[in-house]
């Protein structure tokens, strides 16, 4: 599973980073990234709430 993050969607809200550090971060641009790389089990959890926390729905984690 890979997370990733529509920065056509994203706000920089930060949301993400605060629920799920070990995965997503802020650009330079101040929107959020993600880690380009296989979720580790223990991972996908916190991702998958990210995913649902975010307010745009900017993040997939499949
Ligand atoms: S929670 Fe969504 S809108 Fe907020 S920074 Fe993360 S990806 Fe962007």
């Amino acid at each position: 599973m890979k997370a990733v993050v529509d920065k056509d969607l994203c706000i920089g809200c930060e949301l993400c980073t605060s629920i799920c550090p070990e995965v997503f971060s802020m650009d330079d641009d101040g929107l959020a990234v993600a880690i380009d790389e296989e979720l580790d089990e223990n991972l996908i959890e916190s991702a998958k709430e990210a995913e649902e926390s975010c307010p745009t729905e900017a993040i997939t984690v499949e």
